[in-house]
């Protein structure tokens, strides 16, 4: 890793910080606006702050980064297991898995509806303008 990185940089290259306003997040929205949806944004006194969120529905949708979040989805080749600092990788990613599946955890009970949108789904926009209008108004 280049030092040349600022703190934050780093932290958020590390997976420390949440970073807002992705290409993917950003390409998300999009679709969702186009089917005429109204959302808000970073709902942050929620359990992981959920990206997207339709307050009146109660449902939640986060935009995951295939890598730091580890799609385990076999078509999915934007999470291969970095060759180098296996033990580390390892460790960062588990604890990544761990915080994610317990805030929709969180939410869920808290009665929440919750979507995860992978990177990758984002290759085929109508599939996914699709599933988020099922999620939307399901
Ligand atoms: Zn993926």
């Amino acid at each position: 890793m280049a030092d040349t990185l600022s703190p934050h940089e780093r932290s958020v290259r590390m997976g420390l910080i949440k970073e807002r306003n992705t290409k993917p997040e950003m390409a998300v929205r999009r679709l969702l606006h186009a089917k005429g949806f109204r959302y808000r944004l970073h709902a942050n006194e929620l359990p992981g702050k959920p990206d997207i969120v339709f307050r009146r529905r109660r449902k939640a949708i986060f935009v995951h980064g295939c890598f730091w979040h580890r799609h385990t989805d076999p078509e999915c080749n934007l999470a291969r297991f970095p060759k180098s600092r296996a033990e580390f990788w390892r460790a960062k990613f588990e604890a990544n898995q761990a915080r994610d599946a317990e805030n929709c955890r969180m939410l869920r009970e808290m009665g929440w509806n919750v979507l995860v949108v992978w990177e990758c789904e984002l290759r085929d926009a109508e599939q996914l303008g699709n599933k988020l209008e099922r999620f939307v108004r399901g």
